[in-house]
C-alpha cells in the first residue's frame, strides 16, 4: 500500500484541519535480548555455530509444515504530527496491510 508522506487532517489539538506529516509506528527492539537464553546472546556464547540446521539456533526456525506461518499481514499505525502545533497522535484504527510504502 501506497501513502503520501503529508496530509491535512483534523487535529485534535488545535481543533481544526491542518497538515500533518506520517510516520509509521516502529516495530520496537525484539524480545528477549537480554535474556540468558535469548538467540543474540546464546550465539555470542558460541551456541548455534557452523554449518547445517541449527533448529532452534539458526536465523530462521525450522520449519515444519504445520508450523508454518498463517498470517502474512500485520497492523500497520501511522502518526500523525501536526506541522502548526507539533504534537502527534495516532490513527484510532490500525489497518491490516502487509507492505506500506511511504513516498
Ligand atoms: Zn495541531
Amino acid at each position: 500500500m501506497k501513502k503520501p508522506k503529508s496530509t491535512k487532517r483534523y487535529c485534535p489539538f488545535c481543533n481544526k484541519r491542518t497538515d500533518h506529516k506520517i510516520k509509521l509506528l516502529s516495530t520496537g527492539i525484539k524480545r528477549g535480548t537480554l535474556k540468558k537464553g535469548g538467540i543474540d546472546r546464546a550465539k555470542l556464547r558460541g551456541r548455534g555455530r557452523g554449518y547445517g540446521n541449527k533448529g532452534r539456533w539458526g536465523s530462521k526456525p525450522a520449519v515444519t509444515k504445520w508450523k508454518r506461518k498463517t498470517k502474512n499481514t500485520k497492523k500497520a499505525v501511522f502518526i500523525y504530527t501536526c506541522q502548526t502545533c507539533k504534537k502527534s497522535h495516532q490513527s484510532k484504527k490500525g489497518m491490516r496491510i502487509s507492505k506500506v510504502m511511504l513516498e
